[in-house]
């Protein structure tokens, strides 16, 4: 969600010179400095976040801030210049905070609120994706949140939609005045997306109107505008089809963003030590150390499974037909969710009896079958609470495999075998996504909530599953090993193609090459990275990026600390950061600790 709007606000009386008295006696100690800093900062946050909202209304609505429910915003010229403007005030209003004497609390907000701001004007200015991903203009989500989520009568959210509504057709006209010389695959990606959101118009809130006990002139009044969205959603697709057919004498742009934009993309979305390019040997020479790593155990496991056949002598042929073999072994398709039900409470004492970090059973994460809405695809994923309600359940969201043939059940489940599921598991739920949530909502912020650094949320859950298997989950077992190997490997990979791709021009064929011979994946699975590398950039590389600073800095902290470390105060304290970059945690933990940088 990057196409953030934003609002003028003012705030020049609550910050600068005014807010200290001048007579100040002059030798105040420098912790009444701090705390004025820390009071007047986040009075700041509060003001910055509502007027913020104002402009993101649809970003305010999915964090659960509902004050701006029915507010469209048009996403034309005239909303780009105020957001500008926005930003620039709220950057210099930033400049005049003393960030030495804010708390590691406030200073992570600190950095994360200006890495926002100037992340957004770079999209805008150099990166201008409004002009070339036409699958950023879309309407439907917002209206399918407010149809699916009960937070006031269903009457209620089918006026507020039918405000919403009266934006749509200005919504759409400046998606087309906005957009010049896009790329193919986001074309083709808007074009599939907007037919998508066809289907909330004239099916979903069309049922949810039957349901309801609005009146006839309610309901005439939200089928005229019903009629007249759906006609500028059709208008659009329309217009997106005849750019398609016109790409042949007026050349698309490249979906390759090429090594500069990619260099600063990376700067502004990942934040790390790292160059993009550094990052990318780093994971090369990963790979090559997990593969090595990968034949140890593939030699170690041969005797007991394949002491028939010799064993192959190309090392990535071996590796491989030792993880099909084991693939073989995994749970039925009916009893998929209980599985998971039944792991995470020997996983969660896992981690408990070995002391790896902290945790609080007041907040137990509940495992259940995904909502039909939120079903777009098989799988299992965490859904936290957001930073408007804090203190709800954390769902484990599993998705049955109902709606499989027994060929795709096949595949799904020899992906997630005996082994992985338990990886995903560790990563999804225990000491993964929902243990750090967890840690992170003991410091509630809603900065860090909003604007969170998804390297570090990615990359913990990374580094969540070494930190089990160097526990001795699984007693070692050279069969988990190997599969914790080819899951950590995707990471690795990850990293390695959105560069390649991305960069230096790596083409679909040698991509899924590498997908399957390097990475041991299924040809789908290659098919649909392939894909996703052409919509994306850069994202890919988060998990490993993450996964190798916080790794790293462990590593450091070692050295540094010797005999004074201890790894279940490093967790918690690490966590104790919230969703802030690796680096900006790393920098504070040292200070805090009065280590050196
Ligand atoms: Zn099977
Ligand atoms: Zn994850």
């Amino acid at each position: 969600m990057r196409n953030n709007k934003f609002i003028l606000i003012l705030i020049m009386s609550l910050l600068g010179g005014c807010s200290r008295p001048a007579d100040q006696s002059a030798n105040q100690d420098s912790e009444a400095v701090s705390v004025d800093q820390n009071i007047l900062f986040v009075d700041y946050t509060e003001i910055f976040l509502d007027e913020f909202w104002s402009y993101s209304p649809d970003w305010a609505t999915y964090v659960g801030y509902y004050k701006f429910d029915d507010k469209l915003i048009v996403p034309d010229a005239a909303a780009r210049a105020a957001e500008t403007d926005f930003i620039n005030r709220s950057l210099s209003q930033l400049e005049k905070f003393d960030t030495s004497a804010l708390s590691a609390r406030n200073a992570t907000d600190y950095a994360l609120i200006k890495n926002q701001l100037e992340s957004t004007l770079w999209y805008m200015y150099e990166f201008r994706i409004h002009e070339w991903d036409p699958s950023n203009y879309n309407v439907a989500n917002i209206f399918g949140l407010i149809m699916n989520t009960q937070y006031k009568p269903l009457d209620e959210r089918l006026l507020t939609v039918t405000r919403l509504l009266q934006n749509v057709p200005a919504y759409y006209l400046a998606a087309k005045q906005s957009i010049d010389q896009p790329t193919v695959e986001l074309t083709r990606l808007a074009i599939e997306q907007n037919k998508g959101a066809l289907g909330v118009f004239e099916k979903t809130i069309q049922g949810k109107i039957e349901e309801s006990t609005l009146d006839a002139k309610q309901r005439e009044e939200l089928n005229n505008q019903l009629t007249t969205a759906s006609s500028a959603i059709r208008g659009y697709i329309t217009w997106l089809e005849q750019l398609e057919a016109g790409f042949a004498d007026n050349p698309a742009r490249d979906f390759r963003i090429g090594k500069d934009l990619y260099e600063k993309k990376f700067g502004f979305d990942i934040v790390s030590d790292l160059s993009a390019e550094q990052l990318y040997r780093k994971a090369i020479a990963e790979k090559d150390r997990l593969h090595a790593r990968m034949f140890e155990l593939t030699e170690q496991l041969w005797p007991k499974y394949l002491r028939d056949k010799p064993i192959l002598k190309t090392p990535l042929l071996a590796i491989k037909q030792m993880i099909d073999h084991l693939s073989v072994r995994h749970i039925d398709r009916e009893g998929f969710v209980d599985e998971i039900r039944r792991q995470i409470p020997i996983i969660q004492k896992f981690m408990d009896d070995n002391k790896l970090l902290d945790s609080d059973p007041t907040r137990p994460l509940v495992v259940r079958e995904t909502p039909e809405y939120q079903r777009g695809f098989a799988g299992a994923s965490v859904n936290a609470p957001g930073p408007y309600n804090a203190t709800a359940n954390t769902y484990y969201n599993v998705t049955p495999l109902d709606h499989y043939t027994p060929e795709q059940a096949e595949s799904y489940l020899r992906e997630y075998n005996h082994w992985i599921l338990q990886i995903l598991n560790i990563h999804e739920a225990i000491p993964g996504h929902y243990t750090q949530l967890m840690h992170a909502n003991k410091s509630p912020s809603k900065i860090k909530s909003i604007f969170g650094n998804g390297a570090m949320i990615e990359g913990w859950a990374v580094y969540s599953e070494l930190m089990m298997m160097e526990a001795g989950y699984g007693d070692h077992e050279p069969e988990l090993w190997l599969m914790y190997s080819k899951w950590n490997l995707r990471a690795v990979i990850n990293t390695i193609i959105d560069y390649e791709i991305q960069v230096l021009g790596l083409e679909r064929e040698d991509a899924v090459e590498m997908l399957l011979a390097e990475g041991f994946q299924e040809q789908t699975e290659a098919d649909e990275k392939w894909r996703r590398a052409t919509l994306s950039q850069v994202q890919l590389t988060s998990y490993f990026s993450g996964y190798a600073e916080i790794l790293a800095f462990r590593e450091e902290l070692k050295v540094k600390m010797g005999d004074k470390f201890d790894l279940r105060n490093f967790h918690n304290k690490f966590l104790s950061y919230g969703n802030a970059p690796v680096p900006v945690i790393r920098k504070l933990m040292l200070k805090e600790l009065e280590l050196p940088i």
